[in-house]
């Protein structure tokens, strides 16, 4: 049994049944990225329709494996460590690989991979998505990145075909909505597409998660990419938007630029200072998430503590943004040597 796994999915596709429909990045350029660097994309790193269809069948498989020894040794369909332990000693198989199998025995959410699963052809997206349904049932969310100029450039009425195949939502990597940001990471989408893209998933009827990056653009740029970032936000008001503070990672753009002091990380209560700016900015009625870790933390009797909840869920906005503005003006009442720096974040000190 050969089964290809995503690299990575966003933290809210934890318990999601993975599948790579395509390999890497097909942009692969943004200066602050390193996720699919040493991953060339070319022909061959959109796969075929018929060995996505094979993993489909493989996952398949491999559940019905484990409900059959379930039922065998007298656990009644459910997935408990004995029925991994004798996956891995039947079959050599660690199902711990496939958290949602672990959880819920039958899959309830599904994730395609990797960076910008528009890119495939829409007729072979469709046929995707429908086999994947037709082999589970059970599914209710299928999830998926999408670029935002790859979906601001697809034509009339593919991301409708989309939503009713069942894709039911798309995270776009918005980052910034300033355009001389956007230009200078080279992340090759205007803040026109930003919109016009955010815009053609909802009116599609599919749900969208927005990715926000704090801190992107350092001390320089720190006021401009707030507004202009809220700016977009307001006009496309997503379902979800997604706070990941900046760090710079090694071998990338940023961070060469970082460590010839050419680009000035902000300190901790100014990255406080630039949410708090952004979000008083804000006029939306989705959800505004902080779920990772990477987000202004503090120390606490040497326990690292979120100063917004990381829950994937977040804040319902407008009802929760007072809330979350006090929380901010709180944050910056805490001493700024208690926060997390973004150079110890790269270093990994915290931990
Ligand atoms: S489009 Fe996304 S995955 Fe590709 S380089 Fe940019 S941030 Fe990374």
């Amino acid at each position: 049994m050969t089964y290809e796994l995503p690299p990575m999915r966003p933290p809210s596709e934890a318990y999601s049944l993975l599948l790579r429909v395509h390999r890497g990045c097909p942009w692969n350029r943004c200066a602050f990225c390193d996720a699919y660097k040493s991953l060339k994309f070319d022909k061959s790193s959109i796969r075929p329709v018929e060995d996505i269809k094979r993993d489909i069948l493989a996952a398949r498989q491999l559940m019905e494996q484990a409900m059959d020894a379930s039922q065998a040794l007298g656990d009644g369909g459910v997935i408990t460590d004995r029925v991994r332990g004798y996956m891995f000693q039947r079959h050599f198989l660690d199902i711990g690989l496939f958290p949602w199998l672990l959880r819920y025995g039958q899959p309830q959410t599904a994730f395609l991979g990797d960076s910008d699963a528009i890119i495939l052809k829409t007729e072979n997206t469709v046929e995707i998505l429908g086999f994947l349904h037709q082999t589970f049932p059970t599914l209710e969310r299928v999830t998926s990145y999408g670029r935002a100029r790859t979906i601001a450039t697809k034509a009339t009425g593919h991301m409708e075909a989309l939503a009713r195949a069942g894709l039911n939502r798309i995270h776009i990597g918005l980052e910034t909505g300033d355009d001389e940001l956007l230009a200078f990471v080279e992340k090759g989408t205007t803040a026109a597409q930003m919109v016009e893209a955010g815009r053609r998933v909802k009116r599609a009827g599919i749900s969208l998660s927005m990715y926000v990056m704090p801190g992107l653009g350092g001390v320089s740029r720190s006021r401009q990419h707030a507004l202009n970032t809220a700016a977009v936000l307001n006009q496309v008001d997503p379902d979800f938007i997604r706070f990941r503070s900046f760090v710079p990672r090694q071998g990338t753009p940023l961070y060469q630029q970082y460590e010839h002091d050419e680009l000035v990380l902000l300190p901790p209560h100014g990255y406080v200072n630039e949410i708090k700016l952004l979000i008083d900015t804000l006029e939306v009625t989705g959800r505004v998430a902080f779920d990772h870790m990477i987000n202004p933390t503090f120390k606490q009797n040497n326990h690292l503590v979120p100063l917004l909840h990381p829950d994937n869920e977040g804040y319902k906005f407008p009802e929760r943004k007072g809330e979350v503005l006090a929380t901010l003006e709180r944050g910056l009442a805490i001493d700024e040597s208690r926060f997390i720096r973004a150079e110890q974040w790269i270093l990994r000190e915290h931990l």
